[in-house]
């Protein structure tokens, strides 16, 4: 069976709420009813409804950018997987990058994430990839080897059909470089190796591993044409109507 291409849009800590109505309201025109590929896009918690409302029967699911891995109770200001599925997210982004360097996430602490938002009935877009200079020292297979057997730790064989995989290499985040799409495909080959080594070859062939980095409407299709890339998760260009729909249109192929 084919991978139904996924192309997901993190607005991460950006837009005012009518902006993110606004650009809800012109991706449900663009690319609302597409079918072959799948389309979500995460803004920031806040305005989480209100994009949820502007999104209504259309095609386009919302997903939020984090959450703790607790149910509920004296943890000052964060948000559980119980509360993104009461408030209609279908998705939540766990172990981006920004989360891992910026705001010190550990692989344990996403992995406990990823099992919690499993739990919860969320599907996890998880998110893996080097720093530039694990790339220039030759890590980038050990690394990102670690980031799934630990981040992937305790989640079951069948869970894994709630999972997709983000290859974002750090290098290529919000900087404009774009990994190669061979440099791209290799990553995620071996991704793929690792996830059939670790749950079978079904949870192989069948798990989503998106690429993100820069991507952009006029590269999307290169890169969403390799055999094991099987869609996007997009940063910058999820904030242009007209980009993100070219880039999820790209993911039909
Ligand atoms: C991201 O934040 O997941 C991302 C890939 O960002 P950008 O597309 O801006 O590089």
């Amino acid at each position: 069976m084919a991978r139904k291409p996924f192309v997901a849009g993190n607005w991460k800590m950006n837009t005012s709420q009518a902006e993110g109505v606004a650009l809800a309201g012109a991706l449900v025109k663009l690319v609302g009813s597409l079918e072959g590929v799948d389309v979500a896009v995460c803004p920031p918690f806040v305005y989480l409804p209100a994009v949820k409302a502007a999104l209504a029967g259309s095609r386009i699911a919302l997903g939020a950018q984090n959450l703790f891995y607790e149910s509920n109770g004296a943890f000052t200001g964060e948000i559980s997987g119980s509360m993104l599925k009461d408030i209609g997210a279908r998705y939540v982004i766990l172990g981006h990058s920004e989360r891992r360097h910026v705001l010190g996430e550990s692989d344990e602490v996403i992995s406990r994430k990823v099992v919690k938002a499993l739990a919860d009935g969320l599907d996890v877009i998880f998110c893996v990839g080097e720093l530039l200079a694990e790339r220039q020292g030759g890590q980038t297979l050990e690394v990102v080897t670690r980031q799934v057997k630990v981040g992937l730790e305790g989640v079951a064989k069948a869970a894994m059909a709630h999972v997709t995989v983000a290859y974002e290499p750090v290098w290529a985040i919000g900087t404009g470089v774009t990994a190669s799409p061979a440099q791209a495909q290799e990553v995620h080959a071996m991704v793929r190796g690792l996830l059939g080594k670790q749950y079978g070859p079904e949870v192989a062939r069948h798990t989503r591993i998106q690429y993100g980095g820069s991507v952009k409407a006029s590269n999307a299709a290169e890169l969403l044409g390799q055999p094991d890339i099987d869609g996007a998760l997009v940063g910058g260009a999820s904030l242009k109507a007209d980009e993100f729909a070219a880039i999820a249109k790209a993911g039909i192929q």
